[in-house]
């Protein structure tokens, strides 16, 4: 780490230790557990467009193929494994440093590490809901129907978003039969916000109590393109709550800010909250 980040590291440091610190977590946390960041510098930009709500409810042709596509990706997000920057939050929180998590991601990875009450804004790949019934169910056991209905399917992905979603030949989708609600028959959905559909407004409001009772806004590896993180710390900012990025590249929230550390997450990280012990000096 360069003298500067250094410096930001300590001071940063200091400020978690004060405690009262709301989390707010994007992609970029989740990197090096091997969910790429498609909006992020080692990210290209994002293989195919968007699955959106309107066209997953609408057109059972693309459901089929996200169905296949997403099977693929889940042997990578579900197998993916909390990393050094997950461990961390969680040791805050158990520290008694934390006022809450908010995270963007949907990979659940900030529970597996041992955090909890985690608002997941965009919701959690692992996660089945049903649009006839809203009953919830484990994608696990999805995954074992969708194995059980397609015996044959062997279709190898070639590149995984962090939603899940991967890239696949289209020839290798022929025939993937999707299953529905085994209660309702209804169209089964994963539990995560798409493009075209909006947070739930209880947890919306829930992340705003979390930011506007803390002391410190603490976002990991979030480019905050998008308002629906960017609007966290727009509100920080106008309650004079100190904002701290955490960030590998550019970040639309540099302006608000009170510190933007451009440095790799499983650096920064693991050096901060700690107690110094003997082995440090
Ligand atoms: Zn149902």
């Amino acid at each position: 780490m360069d003298l500067q980040v250094v410096e930001q590291v300590t001071r940063l440091d200091e400020w978690i230790a004060e405690g009262g610190v709301t989390v707010l977590s994007g992609a970029g946390l989740s990197t090096d557990s091997g969910i790429p960041d498609y909006r992020g510098p080692s990210g290209s930009a994002r293989r195919g467009s968007p699955m959106t709500y309107q066209t997953f409810t609408g057109d059972p042709i693309a459901r089929r193929r996200y169905w296949a596509r997403s099977h693929l990706g889940w042997r990578t997000i579900g197998g993916a494994l909390p990393n050094d920057g997950h461990r961390a939050v969680a040791r805050w929180q158990e520290s008694g440093l934390l006022n809450g998590v908010i995270t963007q991601n949907v990979d659940g990875l900030h529970q597996a590490a041992g955090a909890r009450d985690v608002v997941e804004l965009h919701g959690n790949l692992a996660r089945i809901v049903c649009l006839g019934c809203g009953e919830l169910t484990p994608r696990a056991e999805l995954g074992r129907r969708l194995d059980l209905a397609n015996p044959g399917f062997a279709a190898v992905a070639t590149a995984i978003n962090p939603d899940g979603d991967v890239e696949l030949d289209d020839a290798e989708l022929t025939g993937f039969a999707v299953v529905d609600c085994r209660t309702c028959g209804g169209v089964l959905k994963p539990d995560v916000v798409y493009f075209g559909e909006t947070v739930p407004a209880g947890r919306v409001t829930r992340a705003f109590e979390l930011v506007g009772s803390a002391r410190t806004l603490l976002v990991l590896g979030s480019s905050l393109t998008v308002m629906s993180g960017r609007r966290f710390v727009l509100r920080a900012v106008k309650e004079g709550i100190r904002v701290a990025i955490v960030n590998r590249g550019v970040t639309r929230g540099e302006p608000y800010a009170d510190m933007v550390i451009d440095a790799p997450l499983g650096v920064v990280l693991p050096n901060l909250g700690r107690t110094p012990t003997a082995a440090d000096f």
